[in-house]
């Protein structure tokens, strides 16, 4: 593989400094390589895949009367004045001139030698961002700049590409080395001509000399939104990768030697939890259970993914489901990603399944050394058969003896490798059935991409007899009204969450914010216990006040979302959210989960700043009018881009860089069946192209 020259850092620094972005005194960058693995660039193939994100048009020059603001031009004009201004910081302001008219130029970082560029009388080629200037010229700020001289006159004959960098990487570096990585790859077309043609796609080779060099004249609006035909054959042929390589991770799993876990004949746990309950299942969750169920009695490992809105019953359907594992001589484990949530499940699932006889062990790390080492020896022998705990489930030093079913709940809180960690860690050598639980509903093109590899079952109905909760939107001048309506819920017995958001980059400014609003809550609200709980607690505190909060020993509890998973009160009436359009819209359908689990009326009320931008607006709207959390989600994946909404995390899918789930519904609808018949076809080839856009960047090739 041909790699950067030897002396490139120092170079790329060097030109980093002309090209304007300011490295922090002091400061060492890293070596080039790991700068560059970190942009997922290792390969020759990397390179070659490494996409522009957007084009300059340095082909044309307009008249500085033709510029239009909000638009990116070149322009070509003389240095009529440039001067220092001291303003917050210190500004290098520049007057350029052609035969039509004058534009400004601001600079708030500049260079000594930048100075020099746009001294009066130069001519100078400037391309960037056109805006209004507060005295009416038309401005750019942080324009490249380009000194106009005999040889450099000669315009470019191609759009230039502009491409993800990190820091200290330049542009003209990463151009000449895509350009050899490109020479030096072999651009033969591995995806069959069949699968191309209903789409009438481009060769690769010719996709990618055109993507990174488009022509003079091309359709630069069509580039710019990714729209072309070359665009598209990279859009698919990465869909295609993504579902070959999602596709086999599964084939090798289902594989994979597991217990078939078909229960007790009769009279077994499961059986009796189902006849304990205070309920009977909604015939949604009886539906997925039939569907686990089918899935643990194969000798391959289940790999199935619960859904369901906060509140419609996942973790009974887990129970069930563990007390099935026991039922066929194996150990069940849960494993909840945070202390406080694994702790409601704890106490749910000691409640329900203790009166049957079946002890329920807790593991997490905050137990003490002595305690811990004890409940890892009674899963090493087998003598612990339901497991319940944090990541403390999956550290080395616990080995189960025989675990037949992993529940993770919250999936996509974990990463793919704990999860996959969980499943293995088994003495008998058998692969865990893996179910892991989530309350964020994955719309269908999502799904169809990201969990390509899993099965899903959806829990689409709630429990019946819940109250429906209601939702008001109210600004924050409006607060003293919401201290009223806390005080009558209060006054009734009821229970209230007040939640703050998290300041990000900034704990201090988060835990001054929450304290605050407890302080005056507690001064507000004469006789009423408030309890106050965040992220800068520990564990044991933390647990301590959630406890008495649920135990009813607390009226009011203030908290940053450490609340925002799992917990259920059902006296609890009342939500505030406050800054609500802070907060991801998923986010605020889980917390207004929280209330409405009992039968009194309850409330969620989202306070927001009057100053609010139209997304903010938006997303309270949204969530003001509906209760459906697959809708919210829907909406949520449209405001923040499917990079967001599903996290780094979530899936273990390789992130899609190009194709977008939704625009391209129709290509990754295509990529599904043909990722499936090319597999069938010519298994080696299909994983070669695959390869060529993930390799080394996967778990889950070997999942
Ligand atoms: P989630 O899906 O949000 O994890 P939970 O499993 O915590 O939901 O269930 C919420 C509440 O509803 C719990 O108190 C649970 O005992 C109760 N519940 C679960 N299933 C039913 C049902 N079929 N009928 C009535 N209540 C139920
Ligand atoms: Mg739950």
């Amino acid at each position: 593989m041909a790699s950067g020259p030897s002396s490139a850092p120092a170079r790329a620094a060097a030109v980093n400094r002309r090209s304007g972005s300011l490295p922090k005194k002091g400061e060492k960058l890293a070596p080039l390589a790991e700068r560059l693995a970190r942009l997922g660039l290792v390969r020759d193939w990397d390179f070659v895949l490494h996409l522009p994100l957007r084009y300059e048009d340095e082909t044309r020059i307009t008249p500085i009367s033709e510029l239009r603001y909000g638009q990116t031009c070149q322009v070509e004009a003389t240095v009529v004045s440039s001067h220092l201004r001291q303003g917050a910081s210190m500004q290098l302001i520049a007057q350029v001139a052609d035969s039509s008219g004058t534009l400004q130029l601001r600079f708030i970082h500049f260079y000594p030698s930048q100075r020099k560029l746009l001294g009066p009388g130069q001519l100078v080629r400037c391309y960037g961002l056109v805006r209004q200037s507060f005295n009416g010229l038309p401005e750019m700020v942080h324009p490249k700049v380009k000194a106009c001289t005999g040889t450099s006159t000669e315009l470019s004959k191609t759009l230039t590409p502009v491409y993800p960098a990190g820091e200290g990487i330049t542009q003209t570096w990463l151009r000449k080395r895509i350009d050899r990585a490109i020479l030096d790859v072999d651009l033969v077309d591995l995806v069959p001509p069949s699968f191309l043609e209903p789409f009438a796609l481009p060769s690769l080779a010719q996709s990618i000399r055109e993507l990174h060099h488009p022509a003079p004249g091309a359709d630069f609006d069509a580039y710019a939104e990714r729209r072309t035909p070359a665009w598209r054959r990279l859009k698919f042929d990465e869909l295609l990768a993504q579902q070959i390589a999602l596709r086999h991770g599964r084939s090798i799993r289902d594989q994979a030697s597991a217990l078939p876990l078909a229960g007790a004949p009769q009279g077994g746990l499961c059986e009796k939890l189902l006849a304990s309950l205070p309920f009977e299942l909604t015939g949604a969750q009886q539906r997925v259970l039939q569907e686990i169920f089918s899935d643990m009695n194969r000798p391959h490992p289940m790999h199935r993914l619960v859904q369901g809105d906060v509140g419609c019953g996942k973790t009974v359907v887990a129970a069930i489901a563990a007390m099935r594992a026991i039922d066929s001589g194996t150990q069940a484990a849960l494993m909840a990603p945070t202390e406080l949530l694994a702790e409601q499940h704890f106490q749910k699932l000691k409640s329900w399944v203790e009166p049957l006889g079946v002890e329920v062990l807790w593991l997490s790390g905050s137990l003490k050394p002595r305690d811990k080492a004890e409940r890892q020896e009674r899963i090493r022998s087998g003598q612990a058969r339901l497991i319940v705990g944090t990541h403390a489930l999956i550290q080395d030093a616990v080995q189960f003896a025989n675990l037949g079913l992993a529940i993770v709940d919250e999936q996509h809180r974990f990463g793919v490798n704990q999860r996959l960690k969980m499943r293995c860690s088994s003495a008998s050598g058998y692969m865990a059935h893996l179910l892991a639980l989530s309350a964020t509903p994955i719309p269908r093109t999502l799904a169809m991409s990201y969990l390509a590899d899993i099965d899903v079952s959806v829990i689409d109905e709630l429990p019946a007899g819940r109250t429906p909760v209601t939702t008001k939107v109210i600004s924050l001048e409006r607060l003293p009204d919401v201290v009223s309506a806390v005080r009558n819920a209060v006054g009734q017995g009821r229970q209230c969450y007040w939640v703050c958001p998290l300041i990000e980059d900034s704990q201090k400014a988060d835990l001054t914010a929450v304290t605050m609003r407890a302080d005056a809550l507690v001064e507000a609200l004469p006789g009423a216990r408030v309890g106050l709980v965040h992220g800068a607690m520990s564990a044991e505190d933390k647990n301590a006040r959630m406890a008495a909060f649920a135990a009813g020993n607390m009226d009011v509890l203030v908290a940053t979302t450490v609340i925002e998973v799992g917990v259920d009160v059902p006296n609890a009436s009342v939500m505030v959210i406050e800054h609500a359009e802070r907060f991801g819209l998923s986010q605020l359908h889980q917390l207004r989960g929280r209330v409405g689990r009992g039968s009194a009326k309850s409330f969620c009320i989202l306070l927001f700043d009057p100053e609010l931008s139209q997304t903010g607006r938006e997303r309270l709207r949204i969530i003001r009018q509906t209760t459906d959390g697959f809708e919210i989600a829907r909406e949520d994946l449209r405001l923040r881009g499917p990079g967001e909404f599903m996290g780094a995390r979530q899936s273990g899918a390789p992130a899609l860089r190009f194709a977008d789930v939704q625009t391209d519904a129709n290509l990754l609808d295509a990529a599904r069946s043909d990722a499936a018949s090319w597999l069938a076809l010519d298994k080696q080839k299909a994983l070669a192209h695959a390869a060529r856009w993930f390799s080394g960047k996967t778990d889950y090739l070997d999942a």
